[in-house]
């Protein structure tokens, strides 16, 4: 009889639980337990997500061609297009809310710290901000190549728009580079298979690191700043995605969560959504999204739907304006909910970039944003659960925007 072979989620599961234990008995064994796990456990993480990132970009310009070929006419992609940005922008301003609750909750209980002492010697150097007209001027390549050396995801998107669009308009001239395209396609997601098979070795290595450095940060003086977060991250995907599942899809929360999980642990334990999209392209192709659709969504969603980076920043900004002893008024969470959005917009799906624009909060509120020093060392415990919201929103909208197309195909048939 043939040996059934272990589905990868469950690969990734026990990879998660053996990662925990080996990180916690390193952690106990001490320093050296430490050192193991950073120079010879770590490294394999790394060069497990150097292989995602090296096919990101291709990932991203060849689906989404090939997604808005596939959807056959402009007058698709452009509604595809609405829906998705629509899902996008309501779920992070709820997600700002949500996060803005928990935090006046724990903020008005005391519950934060008050880590008032070290404010002076909280050090960040922010990078530099030229302002929304000139971050809308870079989306928009000069040089495409330089597009892609850089991995500038939002200029990549904007490059496949472009050549999808012209492809598609081409006509029959077109159709050698439509070919061109559905090969390169046909061989990228090959080598997607192969190196998604790979992801339990990356979620072990990397959980086993993370438990043995930074477990101890957990039971630190900001654990309540980071069990508040992680309450918004839970309550948004429970109310906002799984019900969103429900109610535009007809699927039921387990069955939305079981077909998620492979992406959400391995956003989890790679903190970035860009890294994290070839295997959210599996899960959202499992669950039964039209693949063009999802082809379309998950790119985009990995570069500009951040709903757990949102909720870290308004929890983060209410947490550190505290300490700082202001107390934010209605008017300026108002500014919170508005800035939270366009800064988790312009996040770009890569480890810590959420605590960078963190910094364009803050400046907005007129809060110093040498105060994120506040927080720096526990960001990768932030981030774990961030970058899983962010990838699960992600395949929860190309779930509903596939079902608002015309219906969802049956789980797993191409
Ligand atoms: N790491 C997150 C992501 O890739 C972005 C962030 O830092 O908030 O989705």
């Amino acid at each position: 009889m043939k040996k059934q072979k272990m589905s990868l989620p469950m690969q990734i599961l026990i990879a998660l639980v053996a990662g925990i234990v080996v990180g916690l008995i390193c952690s106990v064994i001490g320093d050296s337990g430490k050192t193991f796990t950073a120079s010879y456990l770590k490294p394999f993480g790394d060069i497990f997500v150097n292989l995602l990132k090296f096919i990101v970009v291709p990932v991203v310009l060849l689906s989404m061609i090939d997604g808005i070929l596939s959807m056959g006419d402009m007058k698709k992609v452009g509604s595809v297009g609405i829906k998705t940005v629509v899902y996008f922008l309501c779920t992070t301003a709820i997600a700002c809310v949500i996060g803005l609750i928990f935090a006046n909750i724990f903020a008005g209980a005391n519950l934060f710290p008050d880590l008032h002492d070290q404010l002076g010697a909280a050090e960040y150097e922010p990078k530099a901000f030229n302002g929304f007209m000139s971050v809308l001027v870079d989306i928009f390549p000069s040089n495409m190549w330089q597009s892609f050396v850089n991995a500038n995801m939002l200029q990549v998107i904007v490059v496949s728009l472009f050549f999808g669009g012209s492809i598609m308009v081409a006509g029959e001239r077109g159709k050698l580079a439509r070919d061109i395209v559905s090969s390169f396609y046909a061989v990228i997601e090959k080598l997607m298979e192969f190196v998604i098979s790979l992801s339990p070795i990356g979620v072990f290595t990397y959980m086993a690191w993370v438990t043995a450095t930074q477990g101890a940060n957990i039971l630190g003086s900001l654990a309540l700043v980071i069990l508040c977060a992680y309450i918004g991250y839970i309550v948004h995907a429970v109310l906002v995605y799984s019900l969103s599942a429900q109610v535009f899809v007809g699927m039921s929360p387990i069955a939305f969560f079981k077909g998620a999980f492979a992406a959400m642990m391995f956003a989890f334990t790679s903190t970035s959504s860009a890294a994290t999209l070839p295997v959210s392209k599996e899960c959202a192709h499992e669950m039964g999204a039209e693949d063009d659709i999802s082809a379309f969504v998950l790119p985009l969603g990995s570069t500009i739907n951040m709903d757990g980076t949102a909720i870290y920043q308004c929890v983060a900004t209410v947490f550190i304006a505290s300490c700082a002893g202001i107390h934010l008024t209605i008017g300026q969470m108002v500014i919170v909910v508005v800035t939270a959005t366009l800064a988790s917009i312009g996040t770009a799906g890569v480890s810590g970039a959420g605590m960078i624009m963190l910094a364009m909060v803050l400046e907005t509120l007129g809060i110093p944003v040498a105060y994120i020093g506040l927080i720096v060392a526990v960001d990768r415990i932030f981030d774990m659960g961030r970058t899983c919201l962010n990838v699960t929103g992600d395949i929860a909208c190309s779930l509903c925007v596939s079902k608002w197309e015309g219906g969802r195909k049956k789980a797993g048939k191409r």
